[in-house]
C-alpha cells in the first residue's frame, strides 16, 4: 500500500535548508528551524540536525517537541503554553513564548519542582493582534513580577507578524521591538539574550532595496521558507531554492464519462453546503483517493495543468480530465504540488503515507 503519499526531495530540501542558514548568518541572525509545517517528522528533523548554525528547534505543539527530546538543539515551545501542559513544558522544553504572568508563576513553580531554570521569551504584540503584550506598561508590570521568580529567566523578546492580521514586518515595527529592549535594559538594567523579529515573513527585509531589518534583531524563526523555497511577506520564490521539495501523489480509482451537471433535486453537499454547478455538457470525470479529510481544495494543484479540480468530499477528490492530453486510467497516479496549508495537512494525516528520494 502506498497512495496516497507525500514525497519529499532530501536533496531538494537540504540545499533549500543551507541558502537559509548561509543568509541568515551572513546577518548575524540566529536561526529557529520552526518544525510544526511537517509534524516534526523524524527523518526531516534528521536533514535540519545536520546544520549545525541552526541553535533552536522552534514548535507550537509539545508533542512535537517531545518527539525529538534526544536533540541537541535548544527546543522552544513558540505558541503560549496552556496551564494544563505546564509540567511537559518544563520537561521538554528549554524556553517557552509567554504572555501571562499567571502561566509564567505556574511555569515557575514546575520549574522549581524539576529542579529547572526555565528560559522565557515575551511576546510582544506589534499590531497583528495574534499573541503578545500590547501595552507596554503590562509587559513592563510582568518584567518586574518574573524578576522575582527565582527558576524563570527572561531570554529574550519576539513577535509574531503576518499571521493573523497579515501586517508586513519592517523597520518601523521591528523598530518598535528593539526599543522596547532597550528600555526594559534602562529600567531593569537587565540584557536580553534573543530579540526575535519573526518569521519567513521577514526574510524579505533581508534583501529589501527600500526597507531593512533593523540592528537589534538577532534571531528569526524560520518555518515556510525553508521547504517551500520562498519570502512570505509577499510570497516571492527565492529564484535559487527549490519550490517543489514536496509532491503529493494520488492514485485513480474511477475513470467515466459522465455529465457535468447533476440529476435531481439539488439540496446539500457532504459538508451541509448548498453548491452550484455549471453545465458543461458530458465531461470524463476521474476519481483520486484522497480527500477534505487529508487537504483544503486550495491547497494543492495539479501538476499536469489541464486536469480541473471539481470538488471533493471527505475521502474522494473529483477531476475533470477531459481537456488533458494523457489517458488517464484507472490505478494511473496523479501528481499535485501542494502549499503551506497541504504540507501541514498532508504530515498529520495518518492516511498520507511518506516517502524520501535522493
Ligand atoms: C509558525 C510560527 C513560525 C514559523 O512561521 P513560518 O511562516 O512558517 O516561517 C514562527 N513563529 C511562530 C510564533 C509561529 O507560530
Amino acid at each position: 500500500m502506498k497512495n496516497p503519499r507525500i514525497v519529499v526531495d532530501r536533496t531538494k530540501l537540504r540545499e533549500n535548508i543551507s541558502f537559509i542558514v548561509a543568509k541568515l548568518k551572513e546577518h548575524d541572525l540566529t536561526i529557529t528551524a520552526v518544525t510544526k509545517v511537517f509534524n516534526a517528522y523524524s527523518q526531516i528533523i534528521a536533514l535540519y540536525e545536520e546544520f549545525s548554525d541552526i541553535i533552536y528547534f522552534g514548535d507550537s505543539r509539545i508533542e512535537n517537541l517531545m518527539s525529538y527530546s534526544h536533540s541537541k538543539k535548544q527546543k522552544i515551545l513558540i505558541r503560549i503554553p496552556m496551564i494544563s501542559e505546564v509540567p511537559e513544558v518544563i520537561q521538554y522544553a528549554d524556553i517557552s513564548f509567554n504572555s501571562e504572568l499567571k502561566t509564567i508563576q505556574l511555569l515557575d513553580c514546575e520549574a522549581q519542582k524539576q529542579k529547572k531554570l526555565h528560559k522565557i521569551v515575551l511576546m510582544v504584540d506589534l499590531g497583528d493582534l495574534r499573541e503578545g503584550f500590547f501595552e507596554k506598561e503590562e509587559l513592563f508590570d510582568c518584567i518586574r513580577e518574573v524578576m522575582k521568580l527565582k527558576n524563570i529567566q527572561i531570554y529574550g523578546l519576539a513577535v509574531n507578524l503576518t499571521c493573523y492580521g497579515a501586517i508586513i514586518p519592517s523597520s518601523k515595527n521591528l523598530g518598535n521591538l528593539v526599543a522596547i529592549q532597550e528600555e526594559i535594559k534602562e529600567r531593569f538594567d537587565l540584557s536580553l539574550e534573543m530579540i526575535s523579529g519573526g518569521n519567513s515573513s521577514s526574510l524579505y527585509l533581508l534583501d529589501s532595496p527600500e526597507d531593512q531589518l533593523p540592528s537589534g534583531i538577532n534571531n528569526l524563526r524560520i518555518g515556510e521558507s525553508f521547504v517551500l523555497g520562498r519570502e512570505t511577506a509577499y510570497g516571492a520564490d527565492y529564484q535559487v531554492m527549490h519550490q517543489d521539495v514536496f509532491t503529493l501523489v494520488t492514485e485513480i480509482v474511477e475513470v467515466k464519462q459522465k455529465p457535468s451537471y447533476p440529476i435531481g433535486e439539488i439540496g446539500v453537499d457532504a459538508f451541509g453546503k448548498k453548491p452550484h454547478y455549471v453545465d458543461k455538457g458530458k465531461m470524463l470525470r476521474g476519481i483520486v483517493a484522497i480527500g477534505q479529510q487529508d487537504i483544503a481544495l486550495d491547497d494543492i494543484t495539479p501538476k499536469d495543468s489541464q486536469i480541473e479540480i471539481l470538488g471533493a468530499s471527505s475521502d474522494h477528490l473529483l477531476l475533470d480530465l477531459t481537456q488533458s492530453e494523457r489517458e488517464y486510467q484507472v490505478g494511473d497516479e496523479i501528481e499535485f504540488s501542494v502549499s503551506y496549508g497541504s504540507v501541514l495537512s498532508t504530515f498529520t494525516s495518518k492516511y498520507i503515507k511518506k516517502e524520501f528520494i535522493n
